[in-house]
């Protein structure tokens, strides 16, 4: 069984894993943020009063790295506003009443030649006009992480160890589409001039196992992984699959692999196969404040308000909302927040529920070397939150703080109640900002150097 060093082992609470997948009918307005993915905001190509397909393109990257946006509903636009993201940024949106009709616009086409005839570069356009980001979490542009690694990546994974608790969309998509994960990843193989792909699933999700061996080509092999978190971070499986380890500051691509979530290559098949933009996704919803825990296809745009009332709406007062796992995601403060690519779970917790198991007692290290023991970057996790407590920034980045993936292992398993991984995420914040400030005034030099050559 493939597995990694560290790492632990968290309470799954995978209570939605048995829950068919739902398609929830689109809201009467849907806000789609034109910013939902790592890179520079889409420029809107619609106006208040313009009427939108399905599908329809309605914001584009001008220049640089970025993913387009395309209406998840046909209607009317009726506004470009700003908002705050999932990670408190202001991000415009576009806000869109919905007609009911569902006209699909006419830019929907699959790809007019077969697979065996399409160029690297023909399917990294397709998946670059069809918006896909990581919709793992990670949001990172799909093309771009493709037309990197072209020429580079000998191994081809995917990554459907979903190891988070409560989410289990994934799951569920193995089980019930296996044919889409499988026909994404023959379009990537092609794309990447791969004979052979692995699929790495942790060893909790049987039935998905046996659903993807049903239907696996030849040349992809899936691979049962012992289940640990973080088995879904890229090192962790990477490590645990080839026993290959990837250095700071480095992309898998730079050890010759590259790595796609499950929905990921989902969307891929959709965008190639049948020539849809990326308008849904798959969100489990879940917590004890939830009515009706799901999993559920809904559309971009789609309010945490209208997702939680077509799940049977609130049964306790919520203390926490989280977009993502209870480990690695963010918390949320408004109901209004939209459902956007990288949005796999929502999560509403109530007190009693954030409370079970914490100790009353002031936090305090005990120095009992947990978080040493299981860090799976093998960090001293207890150095570095004091490091980061006393501001001692340089002194972190000196202990590797960079390094730390922010996999809230440390956090979980800490007696002591530290809040490890809040500390190293403050330090790494204040460690970016003096590289890049020291970046500009290196820049600065430069500039002036070169003024004063000329003169
Ligand atoms: S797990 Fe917590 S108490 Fe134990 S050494 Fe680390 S920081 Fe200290
Ligand atoms: S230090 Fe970082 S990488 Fe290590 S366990 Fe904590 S959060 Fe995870």
């Amino acid at each position: 069984m493939y597995t990694f060093k560290g790492g632990t082992h968290v309470r799954e609470y995978k209570n939605t894993s048995s829950a068919p997948i739902e398609r929830m009918p689109a809201p009467a307005t849907v806000a789609i943020p034109l910013s939902q993915h790592i890179g520079a905001p889409c420029k809107p190509l619609v106006s208040p009063g313009d009427h939108v397909d399905y599908g329809q393109l309605i914001g584009e990257v001008e220049q640089g790295l970025g993913c387009p946006v395309h209406a998840s509903v046909s209607g009317k636009v009726l506004k470009i506003e700003k908002r705050l993201s999932a990670q408190g940024m202001p991000v415009d949106v576009i806000v869109l009443e919905n007609d009911g009709l569902y006209t699909c616009s006419p830019q929907i086409k699959p790809f007019p030649k077969p697979l065996e005839e399409a160029a690297p570069e023909e399917i990294v356009e397709v998946i670059r006009a069809s918006g896909i980001a990581g919709m793992g979490g990670a949001t990172f542009p799909t093309y771009a992480k493709l037309q990197s690694a072209i020429g580079k990546a000998d191994t081809l994974i995917i990554n459907c160890a979903e190891c988070e608790p409560f989410i289990t969309a994934n799951h569920r998509m193995m089980l019930e589409h296996p044919e889409r994960i499988m026909g994404g990843t023959q379009v990537l193989m092609k794309a990447l001039g791969l004979r052979s792909a692995l699929i790495g699933v942790e060893d909790n999700k049987p039935d998905a196992i046996a659903a993807l061996r049903a239907k696996a080509p030849d040349g992809i092999q899936i691979c049962v992984l012992k289940t640990k978190y973080p088995q879904g971070d890229e090192r962790q499986l990477m490590y645990a699959l080839l026993g290959r380890e990837m250095p700071t500051g480095k992309l898998p691509a730079d050890v010759g692999c590259v790595i796609f979530n499950t929905e990921t290559v989902a969307a891929i098949w959709h965008a190639f196969f049948n020539g849809t933009p990326l308008c849904k996704r798959v969100v489990t919803i879940d917590g004890d404040c939830i009515g009706r825990p799901a999993n559920v296809k809904v559309p971009l745009g789609t309010s945490y308000r209208d997702l939680i009332e077509y799940c049977g709406g609130l049964i306790k007062r919520p203390e926490r909302v989280i977009n993502g796992g209870p480990m690695m995601g963010n918390a949320q403060w408004d109901f209004n927040a939209t459902i956007t690519k990288g949005s796999s779970s929502i999560l509403v917790l109530s007190h009693d529920f954030c409370e079970k198991g914490h100790s009353k007692q002031p936090p305090a290290c005990i120095r009992c070397g947990r978080c040493v023991k299981n860090c799976p970057m093998h960090l001293l996790p207890n150095m570095l939150v004091n490091l980061a407590m006393r501001h001692r920034y340089d002194d972190a980045a000196a202990y590797h703080a960079m390094s730390c993936v922010e996999c809230g292992t440390c956090s979980y398993n800490c007696p002591g109640g530290m809040q490890i991984v809040q500390h190293i995420r403050v330090a790494k914040g204040a460690i970016r900002a003096a590289q890049m400030a020291a970046k500009a005034r290196a820049a600065a030099q430069m500039e002036e150097k070169k003024g004063e050559v000329k003169q």
